[in-house]
Order: C-alpha cells, then structure tokens, then sequence
C-alpha cells in the first residue's frame, strides 16, 4: 500500500452522509495505510464548533467501525474544524489559510480534494468561490460532488457550466456509489474472462435484461428532499442507468479510465428515446399506501410530505437501445421504496437459443450487487459453484473473497489515485438526463392514482402487467 497525501476540505463536514460514510471510510483507509501521517481533514459548516468538539464527532461516528480507541484518536488529529457560510468571501480565505498551514504541518503536497457534502444548491457556489477566492493551488485539486447533479437536463448543465469555471472535466469526481460496489466493479472483469457468456450477451441469444434495485425502508426522515425527487430522479437516471451502462458496453480496449468510459458513453447514446406514447405503455410509477396492518404509514402521511403528493416511490421500465447488439432487447428495470426486500440485482435471461453457445436453453444468470455477502452469481438461482455450469465463473484472480471494502472506501482510494473509472462523465450524465426528462414531462402532464401499492409488496400490478405483455416475467419476485 502506497501513502496518499491531501488535504481534504469537506463542505458540509458536520453532516449525514460525512458522518455516515465519509468518516468511517476516511478511518479504514488509515487502518490499512493508505492515509497515514500525511493527510488532514478540514470540516466545514455553519455551526461554531472547536477542533476538540470536531473530533470528537469523527470518533463518534466509528462506533460500529472498530474499537481500538487509540487509534481513533490518533486518527482524529488531523481533523480540523472551520466554520463556515458557503457564500462569505472572507470565509474562503480562511479557508485557504488554514489548508496551507495544514499542508505544511503535515506535507501533503500541495494536494487538495473538495468534497461537496453539502445541499446540492450550494454546489455551484462553492465551486465559484474555490475559484474567486483562489483556492486551486499547484498541487492536484479535485473536486467531489455528491447526488443529485441537477433535477433535470437544463439544470444539470447550469451545474456543470458553474462548476466548470474552476474545475476541468478530469478534475470533477462525480460520485455514484453504487459504482463503488463490489460486483458492479467486478462485472466488466467477469465479462471479459467468460468468454462464451461474453458472446451470449448479444440480442441472439438474450430474452431480456432485468436491473432491480428494491429497498424495503420508506423515506424515513428524508420526506423533505425526497418531495423534490421521487425515484425517477433518486435511482432510474443515476444508478439504474450505470449499471446498464456496465452491463450493455461493448468489450472496452483495455480495463481503464478512458477505454472504459469510452464503451459506456456508446451505451448512453444508444438509448432509444420515448416518444409520450412510449413513456405511458413502458413505464409504470407507483406510491406505496400503508401495510396490510396499518402499522406503516403512506407515503403521503410521512413526515414533511404533502398529503397530496404526486411523487413516485416506485418505478418499473423498459428501456431499449438502437445497437445492433441490442437490437429488440427489453431491459427491464426497476426500483421502490417499501417493498418486500432490499435487493439491487442483474438478471440476464436467456433465450433458448443460446443452446448453440452450450449454455442449457433459457438459462437466466443473475448478478447480487447487495446483499455483498454470500453468493455473488446465481445460475438458475443456484450459486454458480454448485450450478454445474462452466460458462460463468469468477475469474481466478478476483478478489472475491475479499469484498468487504465498503462502496465510498474503495471510491475515496480512485479520487487519491486520481481514476476517474468509477465516476460518472459529464457526457453520460447529459444523455441520461434527456432520457429520463421525457419521462418526468409525460408524467407531470397527468395526475396519478396514488396510493397504488401496499407497503411491503412488490409493487403496482401495472410493472407485473409491463413485463406479461412481451410474455416476460420479474425473476425476482420476492
Ligand atoms: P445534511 O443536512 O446532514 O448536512 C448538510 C451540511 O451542510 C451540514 O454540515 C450543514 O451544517 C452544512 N450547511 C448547510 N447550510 C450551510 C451553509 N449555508 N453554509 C455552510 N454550510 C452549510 O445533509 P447530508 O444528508 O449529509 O447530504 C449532503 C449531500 O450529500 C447532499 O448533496 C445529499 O444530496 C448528498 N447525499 C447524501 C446521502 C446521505 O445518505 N445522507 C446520500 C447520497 C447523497
């Protein structure tokens, strides 16, 4: 393990997701040396806060992370805090004051990594103030952004052209965390070692692709934030269509960034788009009501929630593509809130001609992204090393037994090594954006029937209905 040096500058540092993922993920790269004396850690927010009372939040929030409690401390160290109001000029400079010194006190090169851990509508004003109150220096600068990278395709490039003024393409790490999950970086590696299940995913021998990504929790105390997006815009344009860009690229020339996202930008071109007819015969939104017993509430009786609320909880799709590959292939996608079970899994259905590849007709292989214990790939829904199937193994030389690593660790150690492969380029985002604005036009035209699914069941009949009316079927029907 090679040592990292930065100074990260985390906007928003007293908040959710920093305490939740950033800090835990932060600590066990130091446990295994890859942030190690030459790093510090400037959290910002409004409240006035010490460094003691700071760090005594980062050691809080590795309670379930470890027990060595010196070492929590000694971690601890390098976290300083500043207070901070995202639109005061004067607050930028302190800001830059204090990373030189800490750059100094700890050498770290001159590095920095902004991470915008903060209300998407301050992310363009951090950044312009990166660049007004000049914080770049000599050394790397990369800039992270969180979710949601606008609400729609005009505000997704009013973002990226604020964001731009400071920060180059090759220097925007745009984070979708389910590319920092284990099997969806291993797919392009299990692709290209299988060679015959290589050659049968092509439209001559698949029936159709599934992508599930279910939860079973509702919104919980994200009412606020989730009335301004609804699943469409919280799964379907992010994650939902990077993991097809992962399993419907072409081989890439070689296993980096550039070759990589070369393959997965032809994906996102071919996307077939809606026309409004198309939008209401292929895709479905659902709202979940309460339980069988009550005990759960609706959507619409959730905290911060309009009791009228229009907003989907449940998406089911089927996205096409104009490849020659893909010709005529349905993917079938689908996510929801309160459903049966968490679950984010690929399902790849066979036809039967794929008898000719000597893959056993209608065979369907299926890809458990989460849960990330236990059995990784399902043929027929038996694990692949009892299935008696050779065509679909884990390469010899994968790390599959060693998964644990958790999504925003293994995304932290790509932004310290400077990869962009595991982020979402600005040329992918603007092709989903237009797919997926079509579909929120046509839906905002029309007042849905919501409530139209029962909490903990698998959805509205209607996504069952998409699936019976090509003569498919959900392979995951909880
Ligand atoms: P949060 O509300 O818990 O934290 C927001 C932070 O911003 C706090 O530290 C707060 O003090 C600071 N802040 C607010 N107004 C400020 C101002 N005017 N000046 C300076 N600082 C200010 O939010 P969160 O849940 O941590 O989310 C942060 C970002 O991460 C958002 O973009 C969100 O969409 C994204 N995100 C969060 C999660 C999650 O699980 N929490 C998941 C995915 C994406």
């Amino acid at each position: 393990t090679t040592e990292k040096s930065a100074v990260f500058i985390i906007f928003g540092g007293s908040g959710d997701l920093a305490h939740r993922k950033l800090y835990p993920a932060m600590y066990n790269l130091y446990k295994s040396g890859v942030l190690k004396d030459h790093f510090a850690v400037i959290g910002t927010a409004r409240r006035p806060w010490s460094d003691d009372y700071y760090r005594s939040t980062v050691v809080d929030s590795l309670e379930d992370v470890d027990d060595d409690e010196k070492a929590m401390t000694e971690f601890s160290k390098h976290f300083f805090y500043q207070s901070h109001d995202v639109t005061d000029s004067d607050h930028y400079i302190a800001l830059k004051n204090l990373a030189a010194k800490l750059d100094d006190q700890f050498d770290t090169g001159h590095n920095r990594i902004y991470y915008m851990a903060i209300a998407p509508r301050f992310f363009g004003t951090v950044a312009e103030h990166i660049n007004s109150e000049g914080l770049k220096t000599d050394g790397y600068n990369r800039l992270v952004i969180e979710k949601p990278f606008g609400r729609s395709f005009d505000s997704a490039c009013d973002l990226n052209s604020s964001l731009t003024k400071t920060f180059s393409e090759s220097e925007i790490y745009r984070m979708d965390h389910y590319l920092g999950k284990f099997m969806v970086q291993q797919l392009t590696d299990i692709r290209m070692k299988n060679k015959t299940f290589e050659k049968a995913l092509d439209h001559k021998y698949v029936s159709n692709m599934q992508i599930t990504l279910s939860e079973s929790l509702g919104v919980e105390d994200r009412g606020g934030y989730y009335e301004t997006a609804g699943v469409l815009r919280d799964m379907i344009q992010n994650h939902i269509m990077q993991i097809i860009g992962a399993v419907a690229m072409d081989e890439p020339a070689k296993l980096d960034s550039d070759s990589i996202h070369e393959v997965k930008r032809a994906v996102f071109a071919n996307l077939k788009d809606l026309t409004p007819e198309e939008v209401d015969q292929n895709f479905v939104r659902g709202q979940y009501g309460e339980d069988a017993t009550g005990k759960l509430k609706a959507y619409r009786e959730e905290d911060n929630v309009d009791a009228n609320s229009n907003i989907e909880t449940f998406v089911a799709g089927k996205v096409t593509m104009s490849n020659e590959r893909w010709d005529g292939v349905p993917f079938y996608v689908r996510s929801g809130k309160r459903m049966p079970a968490k679950s984010s899994r690929i399902d790849v259905v066979f036809n039967d001609k794929v008898e000719e590849l000597g893959i056993k007709p209608n065979t369907t292989v299926t890809f458990l992204i989460e849960p990330e214990n236990g059995s990784s790939i399902l043929v027929n829904g038996i694990d692949y090393q009892s299935a008696n199937q050779d065509f679909i193994k884990f390469p010899e030389d994968s790390h599959y037994f060693d998964n644990e690593r958790e999504a925003y660790e293994s995304l932290m150690i790509d932004i310290l090594d400077g990869d962009q492969i595991h982020f979402t380029l600005w040329d992918e985002l603007q092709n989903t954006w237009k797919y997926v604005d079509v579909i929120r036009q046509q839906w905002d035209n029309e007042t849905p029937d919501f409530p139209n699914y029962m909490s903990k069941t698998i959805g509205p009949d209607a996504a069952s209905e998409l699936l019976e009316k090509d003569g498919n079927t959900w392979v995951w029907d909880a």
